[in-house]
This record gives structure tokens, sequence and C-alpha cells, in this order.
């Protein structure tokens, strides 16, 4: 029997789903994940979070400049975010907040977005709740310079509003590769968007903290937003609790808090 001609075209986008699906399960080529994340919702939650976990630390980064070692692969990063226009965000940012601090540092905090602060300064977590992540960090011991800070999304909602899915989607490549050369010990996810896109997890951060887990096998400990805890002090003692657990993880020794 001879083949129609919806028949002919319907094994074309069956064939082409299989190349695709092929593609991104051999090489998880980022900009294909920002494509298809942003055209259809069943691409984003079904491979796109399976990239994650097929992240494997040392493999080849999908940015030339990026795959220069050390230093100089995380500052070819930082450049080329620089002019990035992967998303709507592009549109209302003043500048690129990628993330500073020790690249060799052992702990690295990853925080929401920037604030009206950061996006004005270009630099992650500046404003009262930069100051309350200083002490938070200083009561395990270390020195902010001693971290590295950065957040999921790389420029500012407007209006502080909460990052959108297809927002995260489409930065969370850059997020993947800026943690694949810190390589840190242990990172500490700061509030629920953090938490829940490092861990791929819907929980809120009040059921998700209290817990060690493990991004590529890297132990991750989430905490409250610095940011919540200006609004709600109550919950300073469970950061407390949390920093104890970093620092006992770290072999860091953790003094009073200053918050
Ligand atoms: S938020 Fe991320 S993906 Fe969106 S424009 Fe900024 S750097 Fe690019």
């Amino acid at each position: 029997m001879r083949s129609q001609p919806g028949d002919q075209a319907l094994q074309v986008v069956r064939a082409l789903k299989r190349y695709v699906k092929n593609l991104i399960e051999q090489d998880g080529s980022p900009v294909i994940f920002n494509t298809l994340a942003a055209s259809s919702p069943r691409f984003k939650s079904e491979y796109f979070h399976k990239s994650l976990k097929r992240y494997v630390p040392g493999q080849p980064a999908y940015d030339e400049g990026c795959k220069l070692p050390g230093h100089s692969g995380l500052e070819a990063l930082a450049k080329n975010i620089q002019v990035c226009s992967q998303c709507g965000l592009a549109g209302t940012r003043k500048k690129v907040v990628f993330g500073e601090g020790d690249p060799e540092a052992s702990l690295v905090f990853v925080g929401e977005a920037p604030g009206a602060d950061e996006d004005r300064e270009g630099k992650p977590f500046v404003g009262a709740a930069g100051k309350l992540l200083t002490r938070i960090i200083e009561s395990i011991g270390l020195k902010r310079e001693q971290v590295y800070i950065c957040n999921i999304l790389k420029c500012r909602p407007p209006g502080n509003r909460n990052p959108k899915p297809e927002e995260i989607a489409a930065c969370q490549p850059y997020l993947i590769q800026q943690l694949k050369m810190l390589h840190p010990r242990l990172i500490c996810a700061l509030g629920s968007f953090a938490a829940q896109t490092l861990l791929d997890s819907n929980e809120p951060i009040g059921r998700l903290r209290g817990k060690i887990y493990t991004y590529q096998d890297i132990p991750l400990v989430p905490t409250f937003h610095p940011a919540a805890l200006l609004y709600h002090p109550q919950n300073k003692r469970l950061v407390w609790e949390d920093m104890k657990r970093i620092a006992g993880i770290l072999g860091l020794k953790p003094v009073s808090p200053k918050t």
C-alpha cells in the first residue's frame, strides 16, 4: 500500500524528534535545551532536568572561551554573559551580576537573583541582605572574600519579582558551567528558588532545609535567603543550625553569630 503524504510527514517528524533526543542525550547542548525549553514545557521538564543529573565535572564546556583552564575559564564565561540576551531580563537589567569571590573557595553560596543594588553595582549581595549574608559567613569563621557568591539568575527581574521558569531555564546553563569551574567542596543554596533549581525539587525551602543533599556529588546545604530573614528574623536560629552543619562538613569552627 502506498503511503500518503500525511504519513510521510509524520515519519519525518518522528525521525526529527528521535534525532533531537539523541543529540540531547549525547552531548546535552545547552543551546538546544534553551530552544526546546522555551518552546515546549515537555522538553523543559523531561530533558532539561535530565541534563543536570547527567552533568559530570570535567566534561568539556559548551563555549570555546570557557574551555580555558581555572580562573581564565571563569573570566571568559563572565565576559560572555555580559552580552547575553537569552531571556527577556536582558532588556531591563542595568548590569549583569555574574558572581564574585575566591574562585578557589571551598564554599559557594547560590542565591536567587540580583536586586536593585546588585543591578546597579554589578555585584551580588551588596544591599541589606548582603550585609546579613556577610555576618552569616563570618559566623562560621570565614571572611566574605574567602567564599564565592552567585545567583541562579544573572540579571535582575524588574521590581524584584520572582524569577519565571523560562528565565531560570535560560540562565541555568551558565550556573551549571560556573559551578563546574568553581567545583567547591560545598554549596549553600539560599532560598527556595536556588534550592529548588539545584535539587530539581518543588518543595519550599522550609521543607528542604535541615538536611544535607548533593549536587553533582558536591554536598549541598539549603537554608533561608538572607532577604527573607530581614522579614522573618525568627528564622535566624534555623540558619544558624544550617551554618553549624556547613562548618561541620568543612571542618570550620563556628563562632557566635552577630546576626
Ligand atoms: S538572566 Fe541569564 S539568560 Fe537571562 S539575559 Fe541575563 S544572563 Fe542571559
